[in-house]
Order: structure tokens, then C-alpha cells, then sequence
């Protein structure tokens, strides 16, 4: 399971060679926004490296565990109705100890399948370039192992693990990951097969390893058989953060926001009476108990001192999904005023809704942000991965911040080639492709016909290879869709 931890990189300064300066406060802010929610006490004490979760992170990957937990769950019910197999999921505490339980648990092949999960800790001692939730000392994980009597059965669960990892990051993160194969180059080592969902984040141009699911076949064991190993860490927050945050801080998508609601009065005058502000207080909490009966996070800022324009900005830092707005000009219209965290422009962000109908308006709007921040990410991914059957322009792709889909023979060495080849920054040809990221699929590559990519390989190609300038060795998979 060493694959899932992050690789070293690059110095930051070679990783970002054309970044303008817009991006780089952009990138700036998204750091500054995962520090609110993941305090870096490196400096302050003598921890190294360490990162402390605070409630609003640990808040998200408690909403991971739980939405995972009922997958895999199903998992047990499942086997329930394999004849003779006795259905075993168990929770061990203690991590790397699941190959002496294992042996203990497997007798014989009517033992088979046994599966285990794991929510534990990981401690590193070599990394390099911390950063919040992407690279840390310690992070915290999930890791799976099964058994099996057969190959079919082993597979048929690594790909159900590898889908409920994409929805974790498409229906939960908002984020969108594609799914694939590691190459043999760059698969786990000793594993039969990986399998992988990759993201990409569109300020550096980069495709970022989202979590994988090995078939380890029979070379750890033999005795259990067809092992599987899968992960998932708390880097899937920092590609969360990486993903959508912008120039004002953080964005955390609705599904995953421990506060997904901020009702703020406004309007509060020096002139106003004592009962007045009262009665607007209370109109605030009425609007913020009706949101809460029907189950949205909620909470209310009546904090003294504060202007709300100075509201306003705390809690966008902190990516509240949501800003609601009731003041005595609201209270006469008998609406509240709504701000999206998620569109950029204050105008666009704005809108209304009917005090008396928060309880229906307000989960749907939640809802329409959620799927509004996965469709804006997932277009960007599209718009960054293109297509290309010719190599004159792969290069300049790479350098325009994107992924590039091409026919590959899979041979190893042909695969270190091209990644020596687009390792280089700029081959005079810098003008970046103008391709409108095409259809993707299996179409197109005819066996025995098509060429590999790359000009000095002569082989014929076997499948579409995604390739990516690397943040990180391991960014190259064979496309599945
Ligand atoms: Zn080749």
C-alpha cells in the first residue's frame, strides 16, 4: 500500500515554471484556506511537519467514513447469499496485522472470501515539500484487504472499490476523477494490476493520484489465495481544497461542509431600539431552526463589534457553501437574501427566497451548488485533456496545462521515452494546441494498425494512454473512462 503515499516532487519553483502571478495568489489563497481548516503547527512547536485537523476537515472525512462504511457494508450482506461461504468483515484496530490474521482466519479455501477495513493512522519518515492534506507527515486512511478463491471474484472487487472511491470524490467532493490502470511501469510493485482514479488540478496543469485499488494477485501470498489491497487517505480533502478554492479562500462543497449554512442579521442601525434588534434576532433564529427541522447545518453569526461586510468575508474564507442575509428591509418583503460561496461574481451570487418557504428552497439550492461545483470542475478537467493520435503535439499540450490522451504500445521503455521526451520544458514548438477536448473512448486504436505515439517506438499501439507532466512519477494510466 506504499503506492497510495505521496511521492516526492519537484522544487515548487521548477513546477510552476509559467504560472502567472494571478494563479500563483490564487494557489497562495488555497493554501491559506486549507491552513484554516488543517492549522499547520510546524512552526509554532517542535512537531515536524505535523498538521492538526480541525473540526470542519475532520468534519469531511467523518462524512467520507461514514458514506463509505455503508458501501462496504454492503459488502457483507452480499455474501451472505454465497453458498457455503461464511460472509467475515472485520474491523481491526491495530495496523499490519491482517497477514497474521489472515493465516489465522484461512483454513482452506471454504474460508474464502475474508475481508478486512481498516480508519487508521499513517505515520511517514522521508517526505519532502510538506503541504496540508497533500503531503504530510502523518495523515489518516482507510486501507482494505481481501481474499479470494478466484480471479474473477478478485477483480470484479477492485473495480467495485475503485467506483465507490470516484463517487467518494464526484458525489461527496464535487470533484471529477477519471478511472484506469496504472501501466506496468507504474503500477504497485509485485501487484497483478492497479487500478486508479485520477484528478487534475487546473492551476498547475496537473493530473494528482486520487486514491487506487490493487489486485495484488497470488505474489504476496499463496496461501490466501487472490489478495486485494485499496486505499484512501485524507489527501482526497487536500484535492478537494486544490479544486475548487479561489481568491477568496476556501469553497467546501454542501454534501461534505460541516456548516453549510451561515444566517447572518444585517441592517442593524445605531438608531434601533434594543426590542427592535431583539425581534430581528429572533426572526434569524426562527429561519435558522426551519433550515435545521429539516436537517441543514446551520449556524448564526450575532456576534457585537462585527460589521457584516467583515461577516461576510470570515465566512467565505472558510467556504461556508452558503450565506443568508435577513435584515428589517428583508423582514418587510418577508424574504431572505441568499449569497453562493461558489460563483465568483457578488451580483450572480445573489438571490432570494420566501421566509416561509426556506425549508424547501434551501436544501434545493444546496443541492444545485453541489452539482453546479462538479459540473464547473469537471469541465475544466474535459477542457484539459486532449486527445492526440500525433506526437507534434504533445509537448505542447503538456506546456498548455494539460493531460494528453494518446495511443501507447504499453511498453515500459517506450513509456520512460515519452517521459523523457515531455520532461523537457519547451521544444521551440510552444504553440499550444487549439483542441476542444474531444470524445473520449476505446474507438479509434485498431490493432494492428494504429502506431504508438511516440515517433522513435515503430510499434503498433494496444490502448489509449493518458500521460501528464509529472507533479509525480505516477501520473500515466491506460483511459477507461
Ligand atoms: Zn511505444
Amino acid at each position: 500500500m506504499k503506492d497510495l503515499s505521496i511521492s516526492k516532487t519537484k522544487k515548487k519553483k521548477d513546477e510552476n515554471p509559467k504560472m502567472s502571478a494571478k494563479k500563483l495568489q490564487q494557489q497562495k489563497k488555497k493554501i491559506e484556506g486549507a491552513a484554516l481548516i488543517g492549522i499547520d503547527v510546524a512552526k509554532e512547536a517542535d512537531l515536524g511537519e505535523c498538521y492538526i485537523l480541525e473540526s470542519a476537515s475532520y468534519a469531511i472525512w467523518e462524512s467520507i467514513k461514514s458514506w463509505f462504511d455503508a458501501q462496504i457494508e454492503t459488502l457483507k450482506r452480499e455474501k451472505e447469499h454465497v453458498e457455503g461461504f461464511a460472509a467475515e468483515v472485520a474491523w481491526v484496530t491495530k495496523g499490519d496485522c491482517y497477514v497474521p490474521y489472515f493465516a489465522k482466519k484461512i483454513q482452506s479455501d471454504r474460508d474464502l472470501p475474508l475481508k478486512l477495513n481498516q480508519w487508521n493512522n499513517v505515520v511517514r519518515w522521508e517526505f519532502k515539500h510538506p503541504m496540508p492534506f497533500i503531503r504530510s507527515r502523518e495523515f489518516l486512511w482507510q486501507e482494505g484487504h481481501t481474499t479470494h478463491l478466484t480471479k474473477e471474484e478478485a477483480g470484479a472487487q477492485v473495480r467495485q472499490i475503485l467506483d465507490w472511491y470516484a463517487d467518494v470524490y464526484q458525489e461527496l467532493l464535487a470533484v471529477p476523477v477519471v478511472k484506469g490502470q496504472k501501466t506496468e511501469n507504474e503500477k504497485f510493485p509485485g501487484a497483478d494490476y492497479t487500478t486508479t482514479i485520477e484528478g487534475f488540478i487546473p492551476a498547475t496543469g496537473r493530473g494528482i493520484q486520487a486514491a487506487t485499488s490493487h489486485c495484488l494477485g497470488q505474489h504476496f501470498s499463496k496461501m490466501f489465495n487472490i489478495t486485494n489491497s485499496w486505499g484512501l487517505t485524507t489527501r482526497s480533502i487536500g484535492v478537494m481544497i486544490l479544486t475548487h478554492g479561489d481568491n477568496r479562500g476556501l469553497v467546501i462543497p454542501p454534501r461534505v461542509a460541516e456548516i453549510q449554512v451561515v444566517v447572518i442579521p444585517v441592517g442593524v442601525t445605531v438608531k434601533m431600539t434594543p426590542e427592535a434588534k431583539a425581534a430581528l434576532h429572533k426572526q434569524v433564529q426562527d429561519i435558522a431552526d426551519d433550515l435545521k427541522s429539516v436537517g441543514v447545518r446551520v449556524e448564526t453569526d450575532y456576534r457585537e463589534g462585527y460589521s457584516p461586510g467583515w461577516k461576510f468575508n470570515d465566512w467565505e474564507l472558510k467556504g461556508i457553501p452558503l450565506r443568508i442575509e435577513f435584515g428589517p428591509k428583508d423582514a418587510e418583503k418577508g424574504v431572505v437574501t441568499t449569497s453562493r460561496r461558489d460563483i465568483d461574481n457578488k451580483d450572480e451570487a445573489r438571490g432570494e427566497a420566501k421566509v416561509d418557504e426556506v425549508k424547501e428552497a434551501i436544501p434545493k439550492l444546496l443541492e444545485q451548488i453541489q452539482s453546479d461545483m462538479f459540473n464547473r470542475a469537471d469541465k475544466a478537467y474535459r477542457e484539459h485533456r486532449v486527445q492526440l493520435t500525433d506526437w507534434k503535439g504533445f509537448v505542447p499540450a503538456l506546456n498548455n496545462k494539460s493531460v494528453v490522451l494518446v495511443p501507447h504500445c504499453e511498453g515500459e521503455k517506450c513509456e520512460d521515452q515519452v517521459k523523457e521526451f515531455s520532461a523537457k520544458k519547451d521544444d521551440g514548438d510552444n504553440v499550444a494546441e487549439d483542441a476542444k477536448a474531444p470524445a473520449m473512448g476505446l474507438e479509434g486504436i485498431k490493432q494492428g494498425e494504429t502506431k504508438c505515439i511516440n515517433p522513435e517506438c515503430g510499434n503498433f499501439a494496444k490502448a489509449w494512454v493518458l500521460f501528464g507532466r509529472s507533479t509525480k512519477a505516477r501520473n500515466r494510466w491506460i483511459w477507461e473512462g
